[in-house]
């Protein structure tokens, strides 16, 4: 992306009178916010005028823990100037005083995670000022009294409760039931107690020098970064720490003059849904946060045109304007005072997966993106909330609806009700699913929202917090259910006369907003049922406009995409997706289908070759008709199956197990041949008992030890491929040995291979391709890939097993120590779910280059769990890989990442 590089030492930046110095591709610099309010102001838009105190500067902040160098100050005092000049007014003046907003906003939005301030520079004189140049005595004390709020809660970390006491005290004695009822005197009355709050709980007094004030708030900002709710924002994610916030200090504009004026927030687009219609909330007499603390009830952006149609026929220009501008759904938030707009934000606008695609096919139609920007616009991350279960219709009709809500993030979500966060994360980790029910969420609630099913609140709009981070998260939400009661020192909701205690299960549809006092079960979603042939492919928008998404994203890409499955039906479903051949046929997983559990342990048990070789003749048949229905489910693309890996004993009887059983036999004298048995298989897990069962007699291993099996799974392969030629349908598997770290090692199993494929391709009198080669999962596979490329066809990169052995981490116990390690930052990342390319990687690397220098045509592919996770696909796309395998419900994840990848992107940026 083109940067445009400024002056080095230049920190702050102006925007205002038509000209800003920064623009839209200035976020890293700016944030989203103030390249934003630069990219307006350069546009011509009405814009409040102020400057930008660039995310370096936050930097420096913590790296000078929490010292400003007096350069920088300089140049914050001089744009100060550069502000009170064109605003013609002056901070702190008693005559005509110049209020400001200090705004957060870092390169990518975190809603409501970090701090703003607005009002700054009244005091006790300005607030004079300022009633005398408004002439609104009422509404001047009501801007002081807000101020100090927030700069109580936010930079003296005064808890907002504290306040609220004192506001609820005068409002008692006045008489008001609303906050605007309140007149002149009532509020001076409520700023002197606030005043009193400050000097009770922070020990000292309301600062009133303007100067002092906004030093404290750009400082509270910058804190606000590393605060434990944004903290754990971009640990979801993946936003890196270092980044930073800039501040943004603004002129102040105001919707809380009267009823001439008002605010809002709105969307282009409608970011549930995707439909193209103008979306919003508005309210009138208000100030900034009011529309989405969810105090009052915001009005739908729609009515506005009856309020102010002057106004809103402004905003919607500009708005159709910016989207045009920025060929994305835009989000943005504008202040009207009497009757005058003002842009105060922009940016693209977060969407659920369902919208994303919608919005992108939506706009190739309309030219205004190419096929290319479409791909570049969805989340590939975000495409798997399109393939996430509905309910089942049927039963959805049965159950009466108790109430309904505002159907703000679409989706199916049925659980027991908790009602906070931490009983949320709590229960979960019982295993529970779990529906937050809540007044209204607060950004500290991200925790709890984030393991829900799904998000339930009483109160708030559509772009309240709930709704905006559920869609996000893409999580099912509905807000603002009126109907719905909450006690939740009790942990109890009312609705319709019902009571609902902590617990109880409930349902509802996140694209209705209906809720249901029942567990529904679901049904698949909409793309699953056509690609399951339930449903016609003409019947369902979404799945055409997914096809052609991800149609577009094929063209663009290099790397192939293959799935990891291990059944026909599971090839079949990979293939409806999208794969283009299985990258990894777990053989294994066979052996525990139906009855054949006890042919595999009668395997295991044998003593002697010859029992063991009656048992495998007996698998034999069985798998072969697995290899045959896999290929067939993939229609002749390529198939690579991979032999035994496990260590034998997963197949047997747990060692406990089987002691309690004889111990109870025993004790009730039962003797005979199922006892002997018993007794016999103890022994025999005693025997193949490991201390380290992921380093010890696993994978090629096993091969070496039993070449019989390896014989029993090459002949079960080819004869099933022979099947399909003589049925006129080639097909050519790839045989792979895992774990391979010693060329010896595969040498000896390709003989085998390679022997007994020549003896079946013989007796069946036809010829078949096949290809042999290996895991590379090991370190010394990855270094020694040279040498082991001049006996394998094909290299596969396992890379879960990889992670495991590059780092010592085990798979299964990373889990008591990882989060340790991301609160101490020694790893950001779970190596697990994105793959290391600094080490794990590497090893990648190393064997790609190292195997093609011995073989120039090796097949290349990686088939952990890293090739359904988008920056890892990236990373797999630079390096070279011929293609990628992943889960067949991430095929189309991993289509439109390593478009994306060819296309030279960051992911969600
Ligand atoms: P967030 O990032 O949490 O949305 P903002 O910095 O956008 O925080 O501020 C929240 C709200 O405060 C804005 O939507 C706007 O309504 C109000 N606000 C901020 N700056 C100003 C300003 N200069 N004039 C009027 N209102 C403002
Ligand atoms: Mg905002
Ligand atoms: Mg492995």
């Amino acid at each position: 992306m083109a940067t445009t590089k400024s002056s080095k030492s230049q920190k702050v930046y102006f925007f205002g009178n038509g000209k800003a110095d920064g623009n839209r591709h200035m976020k890293d610099l700016l944030g989203g916010k103030g390249s934003g309010l630069a990219e307006m102001t350069n546009a011509g838009l009405p814009v409040p005028p102020g400057f930008t105190i660039s995310t370096e500067v936050c930097s420096i902040y913590y790296d000078q823990k929490g010292h400003i160098p007096t350069p920088i100050d300089k140049a914050i005092s001089e744009n100060l100037k550069r502000l009170e000049k064109v605003a013609s007014a002056t901070l702190g003046s008693s005559s005509n005083p110049l209020l400001v907003s200090v705004r957060s906003g870092a390169k990518f939005s975190m809603p409501g995670m970090m701090d703003t301030i607005l009002n700054l520079g009244l005091n006790d004189e300005a607030v004079e000022g300022f009633k005398a140049r408004t002439k609104n005595g009422r509404f001047a004390y009501d801007s002081y009294r807000r101020f100090i709020q927030m700069f109580g809660n936010v930079v003296l970390e005064i808890p907002k409760e504290a306040f609220e006491h004192e506001f609820d005290a005068v409002k008692k004695s006045a008489g008001a039931r609303q906050d605007t009822d309140l007149d002149e005197a009532a509020l001076r009355q409520v700023v002197d107690r606030y005043k009193k709050v400050v000097r009770d709980r922070a020990k000292r007094e309301f600062p009133q020098n303007p100067r002092e004030q906004l030093q404290m708030a750009r400082d509270a900002v910058f804190r606000s970064w590393m605060n434990p709710r944004a903290i754990e924002y971009r640990r979801i994610y993946d936003i890196p720490d270092h980044i930073g916030t800039a501040v943004n200090v603004q002129m102040m504009v105001f919707g809380n003059t009267g009823d001439r004026s008002g605010t809002g927030v709105g969307f282009t687009r409608n970011p549930a849904t995707g439909k193209k219609e103008f979306y919003g909330e508005f309210l009138i007499n208000a100030q900034g946060e009011d529309v989405v603390a969810g105090i009052r009830t915001p009005q739908p952006i729609r009515e506005l045109e009856q309020v102010m149609p002057k106004a809103y026929k402004q905003l919607r220009e500009i708005t159709t304007r910016l989207e045009k501008h920025y060929k994305d759904v835009q989000d943005f938030e504008f202040t009207i005072q009497d009757e005058r707009l003002f842009m105060l934000q922009t940016r693209s606008g977060k969407r659920t997966g369902y919208a994303a695609v919608v919005i992108a096919t939506d706009l190739v139609d309309e030219k205004l993106i190419t096929p290319k920007e479409a791909v570049l616009l969805v989340d590939p991350e975000s495409l798997t909330q399109l393939l996430s279960p509905g309910f089942d219709p049927d039963e959805w009709k049965k159950i009466p609806t108790v109430t309904t809500g505002l159907p703000a993030s679409p989706g199916a979500a049925s659980g027991q009700v908790v009602f906070t966060a931490d009983e949320a994360v709590e229960w979960t980790k019982q295993g529970k699913q779990v529906i937050l029910v809540r007044r209204e969420t607060v950004p500290d609630d991200i925790h709890g929202m984030f393991v829900s099913q799904g998000i339930l609140t009483a109160t708030g709009g559509m772009t309240s917090h709930a709704a905006v981070v559920g869609r996000q998260m893409g999580k099912p939400s509905v807000v603002g259910a009126g109907g719905l009661e909450i006690h939740d020192s009790a942990k109890v909701f009312k609705v319709g006369g019902q009571t609902v205690r902590e617990g109880e299960f409930i349902s509802f549809d996140g694209l209705t907003g209906e809720v249901k006092i029942a567990r529904v079960a679901s049904r698949p979603s909409e793309i699953l049922q056509v690609l399951n042939k339930t449903l016609p492919p003409k019947k369902s928008d979404i799945y055409q406009r997914f096809e052609r998404l991800l149609t577009w994203a094929d063209k663009f890409r290099r790397l192939g995409v293959r799935a990891n499955a291990d059944q026909p039906d599971q090839a079949e479903l990979a293939y409806a997706f999208g794969a283009r051949g299985i990258g990894l046929c777990r053989t294994e997983h066979m052996f525990f289908g139906e009855g054949r559990i006890p042919i595999v342990q009668r395997m295991i048990l044998a003593e002697k070759e010859a029992d063991r070789r009656r048992a495998l003749s007996e698998l034999l048949p069985l798998q072969r008709d697995d290899f045959y229905g896999v290929f067939k489910g993939m229609h002749g693309e390529p198939v690579t199956i991979r032999t035994i890996d496990p260590p034998l004993h997963e197949f047997l009887p747990k060692r406990e197990e089987l002691m309690v059983d004889i111990a109870r036999m025993e004790a009730l004298n039962q003797k005979g041949p199922e006892l002997d048995e018993k007794r016999r298989v103890l022994a025999r897990v005693e025997q193949l008992h490991e201390f380290n069962p992921m380093l010890g007699h696993r994978g090629v291993r096993l091969g070496i030890s039993y070449p019989e099996i390896t014989e029993m799974q090459t002949r079960a392969i080819i004869e099933a491929a022979c099947r399909c030629a003589k049925e006129g349908f080639s097909v050519v598997p790839e045989i792979m040995i895992p774990l391979v770290g010693i060329v010896k090692e595969l040498k000896d199993q390709k003989a085998i291979v390679d022997r007994v494929a020549a003896e079946v391709m013989k007796e069946q009198g036809v010829k078949v391709k096949y290809l042999v080669g290996t895991m590379i999962e090991v370190p010394r596979g990855s270094i020694r890939a040279d040498e082991i490329a001049t006996e394998a066809q094909f290299f596969s990169f396992g890379t879960n097993d990889l992670t495991q052995l590059t780092f010592g981490f085990s798979r299964d116990d990373i889990g008591k120590f990882l989060r340790v390690y991301q609160d101490k930052k020694i790893l950001e990342k779970d190596p697990f779910a994105t793959i290391d390319t600094e080490g794990v990687g590497d090893l990648v690397r190393i064997g790609v280059e190292r195997g093609r220098k011995t073989r120039a045509d090796l097949k290349l592919g990686i088939c952990g769990e890293h090739g359904g996770d988008a920056a890892s696909v990236h990373f797999f796309h630079t390096v070279g890989l011929d293609y990628v395998s992943a889960s067949p419900y991430r095929v189309p994840v991993a289509r439109l990442a390593a478009a994306q990848a060819a296309l030279a992107t960051r992911v969600g940026d």
